[in-house]
């Protein structure tokens, strides 16, 4: 730990200056405020394109004065200054005069008036060029700022003056995230003043030397230097690449620790029996497993033998068959006489799996008295938290009495009522939601640690898996079973073809006749309601629910209109969405997969894992409210049974708007990694890191997951060195303490209060 990093602020800066970048920014240690980067750099030279500003936030840009007015006010007394400043910085008329032709934008201009701007209309005179801050309005097409801080450029912004003038025109403006009351300017001079007074040669390097020399690092000193007060580009672009590389580090030896922690445990070794469930459940399976699916299934065997416990994430495509991968793996351990759970992200998922697995265990699956007892059969149990009292009670007991082999559940099964005899395995299905803490609270249900397997429910990119299940090891299964029918994905725009919306519903009509089932996805349930998502799930990118008047379909409102469609006259059809009781939910489902219902009408409660074979089209309404990844997952529930499925994304928004690109970029491909990258792109950092990062607050600030793969690997194998040879960090104090800095942020800042 340094004492310089958690020196308090004014102890550096001064009460004053102390106070106010606490008030302002919430920042109190030396460490906060070193660390408090640059957003970007602007050159000295360089004029904000006055078009692309943009408005009503905060913003601070370089412009140039073209004129400055000042007049009375009429009904009150003092004056008002109009500067109106521009982007043009001459040179388009130059580059007209010598006959090329201009490609860029017209010249922009901006009219930024000052109530009593003295100062300003002394300063601000015709062709002076400044830094301004302020938010930017835009009224009738013209576009304003009004009272805005402003710094003029000719000025030497920092306080040492004396730099020789063609240095000065050469070095880069920082441009920090500025608040309205503290300006960039503002933020540079506390930064400037910290740079002298604290003892930067003293600061810890979590880098160690070795690594340091190899990337040919700057100091951690010189690097802070730079990253604020930077001479040229080249010295930030240094600066930010050891920072990069710094987090990448830290973040990658915590993960590695938990790994090594984690492989340090003991577990029950549940090695495979020879005439056992497995082997007559293999003997029975009515299809053959996929290479892949076999492999990573040998993979699983083997861990599951070993008395360390597995850690591993499935990562698979939709309809890759990563269920029966994990049954077979439950079965392995209940083989060895352990139990195992599997935890589901919705009751409808929990039940469903409750369901197929005892239907695909057949006489495997032992129900009544004995249980899996005797050892003929296993008794697979379904525990949520919309069960009957009593049902549930029996669930809690088979659990607890080792009676059921096999238990299935949702989030219930975390809580503390919850226990087993034995439990030697947990498979966490379809869930890329679930932090290192919830899948803690499971380990605890054992003895000894138990094994883990988590399944996700949409591929991700490896940099991404690396990061958030960094403390996984990761099998993938991305081919899918052989004889599986494409999907084909169509995009429906009623703008453009409203006759559409009719032809919808007589596609419906053909899939019917020839004996299959349809899926209709709504945004919402109700004409007035907030939607429905499922528990943990972001709402889906989009503009909020003022969606410009347009009214989405709902669950309610669809169903009432397809009674009345004449291409739908005498389909069975139903509503499902997570508002229903339980009951009713589960009926449902059950009678649309025994294909009595032929058009389910549903919300998102659908999206993972449903597998009805004979389910053929699936059309999603207002499909723009929806995210890549969940259409990806959506459009999976057809074309499972052989037979080609296809998707319909019909939207009402005109041709070109941004929210129509997703539905493009769906309809074009059906690789779930290639889109899932492309959805995380659309996420902000935070939430692609989501509950894994502590406090669900990302302490990554130069760091992009999906932009620094290269660095996050590179980082990755440095991490699992050091730690491979020093578990406990004891040799790189310097490493351990920026560690325990970045799990306990929390910690940190009540220690700095205290
Ligand atoms: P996901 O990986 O999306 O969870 P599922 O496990 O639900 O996929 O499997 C999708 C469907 O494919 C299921 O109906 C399953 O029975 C079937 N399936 C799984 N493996 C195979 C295989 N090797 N051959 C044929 N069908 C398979
Ligand atoms: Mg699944």
């Amino acid at each position: 730990m340094s004492a310089e990093l958690d020196l308090a602020l004014e102890r550096r800066l001064g009460k004053r200056s102390a106070a106010v970048i606490e008030k302002h920014l919430g920042i109190t240690t030396v460490e906060g405020l070193l660390n408090y980067y640059p957003r970007r750099y602007m050159s000295r030279g360089e004029l904000s394109p006055i078009s692309d500003i943009p408005r009503d936030e905060e913003v601070t840009l370089i412009a140039r004065v073209l004129s400055s007015s000042t007049r009375r006010m009429q009904a009150r007394r003092g004056t008002i200054t109009d500067v109106v400043v521009s982007d043009d910085d001459g040179r388009q008329g130059l580059r007209l005069v010598g006959g090329t032709e201009y490609h860029g934008k017209a010249p922009g201009t901006l009219k930024i008036s000052f109530f009593n701007g003295y100062k300003a209309q002394a300063e601000l005179l015709q062709g002076r060029r400044a830094l301004f801050s302020g938010k930017v309005t835009s009224f009738k097409g013209a576009l304003g700022l009004t009272n805005p801080d402003y710094q003029l450029l000719d000025d030497d912004p920092f306080s040492d003056g004396g730099r020789d003038p063609e240095k000065m025109a050469a070095m880069p403006i920082p441009i920090y995230p500025a608040t309205g009351k503290l300006p960039s300017w503002k933020i540079q001079k506390a930064v400037s003043t910290l740079l002298e007074t604290a003892d930067l040669d003293s600061l810890p390097d979590p880098v160690p030397a070795d690594i340091a020399a190899r990337e040919k690092f700057l100091s951690i000193a010189q690097a802070y230097r730079l990253i604020h007060e930077p001479e040229s580009v080249a010295d930030w672009q240094q600066a930010r690449r050891r920072f990069r590389y710094q987090e990448a580090l830290v973040l990658q030896s915590a993960l590695a620790r938990r790994r090594a922690q984690l492989a340090a445990e003991e577990a029950t070794a549940r090695r495979p029996v020879a005439e056992g469930l497995l082997a007559r459940f293999d003997a029975a399976l009515p299809f053959t497993l996929t290479a892949g699916q076999a492999a990573v299934g040998q993979t699983l065997a083997d861990e599951l033998a070993r008395d360390v416990p597995m850690n591993r994430l499935l990562q698979g495509e939709v309809g890759s068959g990563k269920t029966v991968v994990a049954l077979r793996a439950m079965l392995q351990v209940v083989d060895a006489g352990g139990q195992a759970a599997l935890l589901a992200p919705t009751e409808v998922l929990a039940a469903q799996h409750f369901e197929s697995i005892r239907r695909t265990l057949g006489p495997l699956s032992g129900d009544g008295l004995l249980g899996g007892l005797d050892g003929a059969s296993v008794q697979v149990s379904l525990l949520t938290g919309s069960m009957p009292t009593a049902a549930r009670r029996q669930a809690l007991l088979d659990a607890a009495s080792g009676t059921a082999g096999i238990v299935i559940g949702t989030h219930a099964l975390l809580s503390d009522n919850v226990s087993f005899y034995d439990l030697g395995l947990i498979v966490v299905d379809e869930q890329h939601r679930f932090g290192v803490e919830q899948r803690d609270a499971l380990r605890a249900k054992a003895r000894k640690p138990p094994h883990l397997l988590v399944m996700t429910a949409t591929p991700i990119p490896r940099t991404v898996a690396m990061t958030v299940f960094g403390d996984l090891e990761t099998s993938v299964l991305d081919e899918l079973p052989a004889g599986r029918a494409p999907i084909a994905t169509h995009l429906v725009g009623l703008a453009e073809n409203p006759a559409w919306a009719g032809r919808i519903w007589a596609r419906a009509r053909e899939e019917v006749d020839a004996g299959h089932q349809v899926y209709v996805v709504c945004p919402r349930i109700g004409t007035d309601d907030d939607g429905d998502f499922s528990p943990g799930e972001a709402a889906p990118p989009g503009d909020g629910d003022s969606d410009g008047g347009r009214e989405l379909a709902s669950v309610t409102g669809v169903v009432e209109h397809l009674a009345e469609e004449p291409a739908l006259s005498g389909v069975p059809l139903a509503a499902l969405h997570g508002r229903q009781e339980p009951d009713l939910k589960f009926g449902v489902m059950e009678d649309f997969a025994a294909n009595r219902i032929k058009l389910l009408v549903s919300t998102t409660v659908i999206e993972v894992g449903v597998d009805v074979h004979n389910a053929t089209l699936m059309v999603i309404l207002d499909a723009d409210r929806f995210g890549i990844s969940q259409l990806h997952q959506l459009r999976g529930r057809v074309g499972r049974g052989g037979l080609p499925g296809t998707c319909l994304l019909v939207t009402s928004l005109e041709a070109g708007h941004p929210s129509r690109r997703r539905l493009e970029a769906v309809a074009a491909t059906t690789d779930g990694f290639a889109l899932s990258e492309e959805d995380l792109k659309l996420r902000r950092e935070g939430d692609i890191l989501g509950a894994s990062q502590s406090g669900g607050r990302s302490t990554l600030k130069l760091l992009r997951v999906l932009e620094h793969g290269d660095v996050i690997a590179r980082a990755r194998e440095d991490a699992q060195q050091i730690v491979g040879g020093d578990p406990d960090l004891s040799a790189r104090p310097e490493l351990a303490g920026a560690i325990e800095k970045y799990l306990n942020p929390e910690k940190e800042a009540f220690l700095e209060r205290g």
